[in-house]
């Protein structure tokens, strides 16, 4: 099967709507995608409560181009994700992330996934998973993508993003229940398998790289990507910042599943050539957790040698708990004003903890072997 992918340079979050118009003009304008009167929900990565300057949410510039753009064309759209931590309420979270500023500017909604309900889909033959029903009120779905590294996974795209149809209190539960990367891609794959998206659209105007995907450094790309096929956007997307496609677990196996094209030789890159776009250097990538690194079986007898771990840095921390509330299997504990106390004997390398911290406070300290192969 042969994808498409368009890619448009873009040198801020200025002046994006006829940026936009062109990436979706390339992949045969809105009507390819989406009827006139149809209702479109813009699926957005909103992590966490954070200025969207600070790269680790949608920018709300992209956002309003693409709605605008939708609503020109004569749909009806809305904004919706369930962020991995809300502890202040989802309103601040929308708030914070310009989501809500869009959304007033254009008198469209924005939805909750958290209070919609859940329908079941399967992930394999014995396993299952909640996915939000607010989805099932609208007629297309456009996923909103950011470009950024992922601690625990690498990198974090298209696939990645439809994580957010699972509500925000039942995602850290599924690190407990697949706690290694490739268990976990499973997971991501089944959601990416049921869920129809009709056009994939990236923000990497700004991508993260390092300790992604909320507390790596803001770097410039200057792209805007977009496609049918998320899993070749996340193929092109890291063959631009340096990873081999095949390093990212859920493009391998969603390739292999047949569920879209990871093989950067049968993705056409309309008007353009890919080259043009690879940057000269590449995106710093987060450490390695053991699974990686060495083969499973090998992370048996060398676990002991081989870690990653979470440590809380003293004068950033300022105890605000999120990181115990949300670690699946309790390994850290808070006594008043002391740090987060963390156990780790019991923790999971989830890293659930490093990516909601909303402070940064949360560095990744890693075994002299770790350190040496990551
Ligand atoms: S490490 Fe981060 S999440 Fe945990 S208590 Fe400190 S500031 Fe809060
Ligand atoms: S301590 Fe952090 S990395 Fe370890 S299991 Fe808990 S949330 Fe995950």
């Amino acid at each position: 099967m042969n994808s498409k992918v368009s890619i448009q340079r873009a040198g801020g979050y200025d002046a994006l709507r006829s940026h936009i118009e062109k990436l979706i003009d390339d992949l045969g304008g809105w009507r390819a995608h989406v009827r006139p009167g149809d209702s479109v929900l813009l699926k957005v990565n909103l992590l966490l409560a954070r200025d969207p300057e600070r790269g680790a949410t949608t920018h709300p510039a992209v956002v309003k181009a693409v709605a605008e753009s939708l609503l020109d064309y004569g749909a009806s759209v809305a904004i919706g994700d369930s962020p991995g931590t809300a502890d202040k309420g989802v309103e601040r979270v929308f708030r914070n992330t310009g989501m809500i500023d869009v959304a007033e500017s254009l008198g469209i909604p924005w939805v909750r996934f958290e209070t919609a309900g859940t329908r079941t889909i399967p992930i394999d033959d014995k396993l299952t998973l909640q996915i939000t029903r607010a989805i099932d009120g609208f007629d297309r779905i456009v996923s909103l993508p950011k470009l950024k590294t992922h601690s625990f996974m690498l990198y974090t795209g298209a696939v990645k993003n439809l994580f957010g149809l699972v509500p925000g209190f039942q995602k850290a539960g599924f690190h407990k229940l697949l706690p290694r990367p490739s268990e976990f891609s499973r997971m991501l794959i089944a959601i990416y398998e049921r869920v129809p998206v009709a056009l994939h659209i990236m923000d990497a105007i700004v991508g993260m790289e390092g300790n992604g995907p909320s507390s790596g450094e803001l770097r410039d790309v200057g792209l805007l990507l977009a496609s049918t096929d998320g899993v070749a956007m996340d193929t092109v997307a890291a063959h631009i910042i340096g990873i081999k496609p095949n390093r990212v677990i859920t493009t391998k196996l969603a390739q292999k599943a047949g569920l879209g094209q990871g093989d950067l030789s049968k993705i056409e890159i309309p008007g353009g050539e890919l080259s043009d776009f690879i940057l000269e250097k590449p995106f710093k990538l987060p450490p390695m957790i053991p699974d990686r690194l060495v083969p499973t079986w090998l992370v048996r007898y060398l676990g002991r040698l081989i870690w990653i771990r979470p440590v809380p840095i003293e004068d950033k921390c300022v105890r605000c708990g999120i990181c115990a509330k949300h670690c699946p299997v309790d390994a850290i504990t808070m006594r008043g004003e002391r740090l987060p106390e963390f156990d780790y004997k019991a923790c999971i390398t989830c890293l659930c903890c490093h990516e909601l911290c909303p402070e940064d406070a949360i560095e990744l300290d890693r075994s002299w072997i770790a350190k040496r192969i990551g």
